[in-house]
C-alpha cells in the first residue's frame, strides 16, 4: 500500500466519469492519453495541491494500485482485478498459486488451479464443516466447499426448490475429477443423516455413492501421458436429495468411452486400470482362473511394470461387493476381462495360398484357445469370425469370404472393444440400480459434471470433435448463463445497462450440429450411405456445402483431407481419413452372434438384445452413427442443465509436468483461453470491469469534498454502513471530479473490450 500512496502523490492522471453515481462499478479508460500527459506534467504533489492533485490522479492511483504485485495474491476475484486482462489475470493466479491458495473466483466460476501435491488440512472434515455451517460461506477464502455450499442452499431456493448443476471442466491432468470426488465426499458429509435411526441406511447410501467413483475410475480410466489417473469417459452424476435435504440416492450417466484402448494404447500409455490390478494384487487361482501366470506378457498390457497407486484390486472388488456385485458375477467379468488379454496376442500370418484365410501365428494358437475358453466360446467359430467376413448371398445363405491381414486385426479389435464397452455399461447399468432412489423419496438434485476439456492435439479425429462440439455447447451455455448473471448483478446496483454485442458461439454450433446441412449431418449422410467413403470427396463436399460458415476453413499447405473449425478456444484441424468409419463404427453381425452363443451367461447376457440387423448395413436409415448417439445425449444433459442452476469450476494445470509448486505461464494462458476464463473476463471487462465498494472509494478519494464520511471513515470511527448515506457521498465526490474534468468517461457500451487501463 505504501507503493500506492507514493504513486498517489506522484500521478497526474485524470478521472473522469460522465455520471455521479457509478461509484461501485467505476468505468475508466483514455489510459494512454492519460499516461501520455503524467510524463508531460511530471511531478505536482504539493501539499496546497493535495486536493486536486488527488482528483486528477484518480486513474492513475487507481493503475497504481491494480499493478500492485505485492498485493496480487490477496485478490480473490479476478474480476476484480483491475485492470481485467489475461495478463493481469495470470499474474494474478501465479502470485496466488506461489502464495500457495488454490482456488480464485472469477465472477460466477471458481478457478481451481491443482497443487499437485496432497494438501488434507484444505478439505478435512472441520473445514467442510466451516464452510457448511457458516452463515455466509462466500465471505471465506475461496473454495470448492463455497461452490458446493452454494448449490446445497440453492436446493431449498428462496421461491422454490430448484435443482442444480455443479460443471467442472479443463484440460486432462487438471483435476476435474479430484474436485468431483471432493464435491461428492462433501455432499456424502454435509447431507447425511445424523438422526440414529437412518444411519444405517443413509450410511448405506453414502458410501454406496462414494464407492462408484473406485469402480468407474478402475474400469474408464487410464495412465496417459498427461494423466496417470485419466479418465477415459465424461460422466454426470446426479445426487438426489430428499425434502429435509438429505442424500438419499445419485444416478450416473457416462459419456463417450474411449473403448478404442482396450486394443490401441499410444505410446507410453496404458490400457484400462482394471487390467493392470489383475495382474498385480491377486491370489494364486485367480491367476489360474485367468489363465494369468505372473511373467505372462500381454500385447495389450504396455508399461505393466509401471506401478500406479491406482493399481489396486482390492478397493476396486471391495467397492464392488459394497454395491452389491456378487463374487460370482466379479469373477465373470474378470474372466470375461482376461479372456480380452488372452485375444490382444492373437495375431495371423498371409496365406500360403491367396485364396485361403490367413494363418493363425504358431505362438497365437494358444492364445486363442485361452480366448474361447475364458468367454466361453467356441474357438473354431472364433477362428472362422476373425478371419472370414460373412456376405449375405440372397436366398442361398450365406458366404464367407477370406478377410485381408490388416481385416483380421480390425475384426479381433473390434470384438474386444464391444465387449469391454459392454461391461462398462453393465457396471454404469448396476451402480445406477444400487444407488439410484426410489423417484417418491427424492425431490431435487445437484448435478456433478466432470467432462473432457477441450482438445487439440497433432491429430484430431472423430473423439476430438465430439468433444470440442460438447465444449462448444457448454461454453455457450456457459455465456448465456454468465451474462444473465452480470445483468441481475448491474440491475440490483440500480445501474442503466445496455449490452454490448458479444460474439457468441453460434455460428460454430451452426457450423458442427446446424440445420439442414453441418458436418455432423455431412457426415452421418456419407455414413448411410452403403459405399466405401472417400476422404478426399468428402472434403470437397465439405467444402462446397459449408465454406460460407466464417468458422470453417481449410489449411492450404496440408496434404490430408481435412477441415479446420475456429472454435471459441482456437482452431483444430480435423483429419477426415478414417472418420466416417469411426462414426459407424461397425460391428460385423458375426461377431455378435458369435458373442450371443457364449456358454457364460453375463457375456450371453450382453448381447441377448444386440440387433445384428442394424449392423448389416441393409437398411441404409438405420445406422446409428457414433455422432447422432452424441448428439442425442448431449442434447438431453444441456436440457438437464438449463433447467438447472449452474455453478462452473474451471480447473487449471499449473504444468505439464504434474511437478507441485511449479507455474508455467505460456501453459496456463492456454488453458484459460481454452476453459472460457479469458471470454469471462471480457464479458466482465465489457461490462463495468473496475468495481471498488463505496467505502473503500470513500477512504480513498473522500478528500476531495472532505466530507464527513470520509472524515469518518479514515478515522475508522463509527463506519458508516448505510447504504444510501455512503452513496449520496459517493455521488458528491463524483460531482466535484466531474465538475472539475472536461473528459468524459465513456459509457459501457463504447469500452474497448479488456483495454481500459492496459
Ligand atoms: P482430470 O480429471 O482433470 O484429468 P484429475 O482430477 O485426475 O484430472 O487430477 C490429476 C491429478 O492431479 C490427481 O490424480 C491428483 O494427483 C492431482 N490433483 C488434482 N486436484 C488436486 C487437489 N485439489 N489437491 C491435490 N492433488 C490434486
Ligand atoms: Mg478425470
Amino acid at each position: 500500500m505504501a507503493n500506492v500512496k507514493k504513486k498517489l502523490w506522484e500521478n497526474n492522471g485524470t478521472f473522469s466519469s460522465n455520471d455521479g453515481i457509478r461509484a461501485s462499478s467505476l468505468n475508466f479508460e483514455k489510459g494512454q492519453r492519460t499516461r501520455r500527459q503524467q510524463k508531460d506534467n511530471g511531478f505536482k504533489g504539493k501539499t496546497q495541491n493535495r486536493r486536486q492533485s488527488l482528483n486528477d490522479s484518480l486513474e492513475g492511483e487507481l493503475r497504481a494500485f491494480l499493478i500492485d504485485e505485492g498485493a496480487l495474491h490477496t485478490y480473490d476475484d479476478l474480476t476484480k482485478v483491475n485492470p481485467v486482462t489475461p495478463t493481469t489475470v495470470l499474474k494474478c493466479l501465479q502470485a496466488r498459486y506461489r502464495a500457495k491458495v488454490f482456488y480464485t473466483h472469477a465472477g460466477c466460476t471458481l478457478v481451481a488451479l491443482n497443487p499437485f501435491q496432497p494438501i488434507p488440512h484444505l478439505y478435512s472434515l472441520d473445514v467442510m464443516k466451516e464452510y457448511h455451517c457458516a452463515p455466509q460461506p462466500q465471505e471465506f477464502k475461496p473454495h470448492i466447499f463455497i461452490v458446493a455450499e452454494e448449490a446445497y442452499r440453492n436446493v431449498q431456493g428462496q421461491v422454490e426448490p430448484t435443482n442444480q448443476s455443479l460443471v467442472v471442466s479443463g484440460e486432462s491432468g487438471a483435476g476435474k475429477t479430484w474436485t468431483s470426488r471432493c464435491l461428492m465426499k462433501y455432499y456424502a458429509t454435509v447431507a447425511a443423516s445424523s438422526s440414529p435411526k437412518c444411519q444405517d441406511t443413509v450410511e448405506r447410501i453414502e458410501r454406496r455413492v462414494l464407492d462408484s467413483n473406485p469402480i468407474m475410475e478402475a474400469f474408464g480410466n487410464a495412465c496417459t501421458l498427461r494423466n496417470n489417473n485419466s479418465s477415459r469417459f465424461g460422466k454426470y452424476i446426479q445426487l438426489q436429495l430428499n425434502r429435509s435435504q438429505l442424500l438419499v440416492g445419485a444416478s450416473v450417466q457416462t459419456y463417450l468411452l474411449e473403448k478404442t484402448r482396450v486394443a490401441c494404447q499410444g505410446v507410453n500409455e496404458r490400457n484400462f486400470h482394471i487390467f493392470y490390478q489383475m495382474m498385480n494384487d491377486v491370489t494364486k487361482e485367480q491367476r489360474r482362473d485367468w489363465m494369468m501366470p505372473r511373467d505372462q506378457w500381454f500385447t495389450w498390457l504396455p508399461n505393466a511394470e509401471k506401478t500406479l497407486e491406482e493399481d489396486c484390486f482390492k478397493e476396486t472388488t471391495d467397492a464392488m461387493t459394497n454395491l452389491g456385485i456378487t463374487k460370482e458375477k466379479q469373477g465373470q467379468i474378470f474372466q470375461i476381462l482376461a479372456g480380452l488379454l488372452h485375444l490382444g496376442n492373437v495375431s495371423f500370418c498371409p496365406p500360403t495360398d491367396e485364396l485361403q484365410p490367413c494363418d493363425l501365428q504358431e505362438q497365437s494358437k494358444a492364445f486363442l484357445q485361452n480366448t474361447a475358453h475364458l468367454l466361453q466360446i467356441s474357438e473354431e467359430q472364433l477362428l472362422t469370425c476373425l478371419r472370414l467376413r460373412a456376405l449375405r448371398a440372397g436366398k442361398q445363405g450365406v458366404l464367407l469370404k477370406p478377410c485381408s491381414l490388416a481385416e483380421c486385426s480390425v475384426r479381433r479389435d473390434c470384438l474386444a472393444k464391444v465387449i469391454y464397452a459392454q461391461v462398462f455399461d453393465w457396471l454404469v447399468a448396476f451402480i445406477n440400480r444400487s444407488i439410484c432412489a426410489d423417484p417418491s423419496s427424492w425431490c431435487n438434485f445437484i448435478g456433478v459434471l466432470d467432462v473432457y476439456g477441450f482438445e487439440c492435439f497433432t491429430v484430431n479425429t472423430l473423439e476430438q470433435l465430439c468433444i470440442n462440439y460438447a465444449n462448444e455447447k457448454l461454453q455457450q451455455h456457459f455465456v448465456a448463463h454468465y451474462l444473465k448473471a452480470q445483468q441481475e448483478e448491474y440491475v440490483s446496483e440500480g445501474l442503466e445497462w445496455s449490452f454490448i454485442k458479444y460474439q457468441d458461439n453460434q455460428s460454430c454450433l451452426d457450423l458442427i450440429e446446424g440445420n439442414p446441412t453441418s458436418v455432423l449431418s455431412l457426415l452421418n449422410e456419407e455414413c448411410r450411405l452403403n459405399r466405401a467413403s472417400d476422404a478426399k470427396q468428402f472434403e470437397a463436399r465439405l467444402e462446397k456445402e459449408l465454406s460460407d460458415n466464417t468458422c470453417m476453413s481449410w489449411d492450404k499447405f496440408s496434404k490430408h483431407p481435412h477441415f479446420t473449425v475456429s472454435h471459441y478456444a482456437g482452431k483444430v484441424s480435423y483429419q477426415i481419413e478414417g472418420m466416417m468409419e469411426k462414426n459407424k463404427d461397425p460391428v460385423p453381425p458375426e461377431l455378435i452372434l458369435l458373442l450371443q452363443e457364449s456358454r457364460d451367461s453375463l457375456l450371453q447376457g450382453l448381447f441377448a438384445d444386440h440387433n445384428t440387423e442394424e449392423n448389416s448395413n441393409r437398411g441404409h436409415s438405420k445406422v446409428v452413427t457414433v455422432l447422432s448417439k452424441f448428439k442425442n445425449s448431449l442434447e438431453s444433459l444441456m436440457n438437464i442443465l438449463h433447467s438447472t442452476t449452474p455453478h462452473y469450476t474451471r480447473c487449471i494445470k499449473p504444468n505439464t509436468d504434474c511437478r507441485p509448486l511449479t507455474f508455467k505461464k505460456e501453459e496456463v494462458i492456454v488453458q484459460l483461453e481454452a476453459c472460457g476464463i479469458v471470454e469471462t473476463i471480457n464479458i466482465s471487462a465489457a461490462g463495468f470491469p473496475i468495481r471498488i465498494p463505496y467505502l473503500n472509494f470513500l477512504q480513498r478519494y473522500g478528500l476531495i469534498t472532505n466530507s464527513r464520511m470520509w472524515t469518518q471513515s479514515m478515522n475508522g470511527d463509527g463506519l458508516q454502513t448505510d447504504k444510501d448515506l455512503l452513496g449520496s457521498a459517493v455521488a458528491d465526490v463524483l460531482n466535484v471530479v466531474q465538475k472539475s474534468n472536461s473528459l468524459d468517461c465513456p459509457s459501457p457500451n463504447e469500452t474497448e473490450t479488456g483495454s481500459s487501463l492496459v
